[in-house]
């Protein structure tokens, strides 16, 4: 079956190819890379692509809504938690071993739980990226979590590094692991064996988390 995809150029160094969560397929591609050589790489991984199309959990047809109902579960470092609505009129979502949200706030789940996860973010990644930071001999200017639409992290020419605010639900391994790999940016520019060498040193189980967000980053990406 012939793949059908769309092409977005920008001044990027490698080629990705994406299925978004409708199953449209795109292509990510450096300026002035040729059509052929394009549909030669998509031909390449025709398979993988056919198969996350095909994937009916991975790739729901319409973005799941939560109700924020009791019962439903959330993503937090890497494990499943359940939700309890209370009939505490409070402002928020609470968290100690379960997830708490007033019935009142039901409605407004969506924004308080983004706004949960990105604090809790912001206090678990911004002092791990220090703490990392130190370890490797590096400098950042700014850390900032923010809403990465195709990436986990990334690291400006500025020295800025951001993560995705997402990243939050994954295992602690997996968030260090992206931060060991912004910061080992600091270093090593691109993704060389010298780069890899010192993820390696850094963080010997490395691959693991690299097959974690191959195999669940797309839990991840869903809003919750
Ligand atoms: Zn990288």
């Amino acid at each position: 079956m012939e793949i059908k995809y769309s092409i977005k150029y920008s001044a990027r160094k490698t080629l990705s190819i994406i299925v978004e969560r409708d199953r449209s397929v795109v292509v990510r591609a450096p300026l002035n890379t040729s059509k052929d050589f394009i549909a030669k790489e998509v031909n390449k991984k025709r398979r993988l692509i056919q198969e996350k199309i095909s994937h009916n959990q991975k790739y729901p047809f319409t973005k799941p809504a939560k109700q924020f109902v009791s019962g439903e579960t959330l993503l937090y470092l890497g494990k499943h938690y359940k939700l309890y609505v209370t009939n505490n009129p409070d402002d928020g979502v609470s968290f100690d071993n379960k997830f708490f949200i007033g019935k009142t706030n039901q409605k407004k789940g969506n924004k308080l739980f983004r706004d949960w996860y990105i604090k809790s973010a912001t206090e678990i990644l911004v002092p791990k990226a220090k703490a990392i930071a130190k370890q490797l001999g590096v400098a950042y200017n700014n850390i900032n979590i923010l809403d990465l639409k195709y990436r986990w992290g990334s690291c400006t020419p500025k020295d800025n590094i951001h993560f995705n605010w997402r990243l939050i639900k994954a295992p602690m391994t997996v968030i260090e692991y992206i931060i060991v790999h912004e910061l080992t940016h600091l270093l090593e520019a691109n993704h060389t064996p010298e780069f890899w060498n010192r993820v390696a040193v850094m963080q010997p189980n490395f691959e693991k988390a690299k097959d974690w967000l191959k195999e669940y980053g797309v839990y991840l990406e869903i809003d919750f």
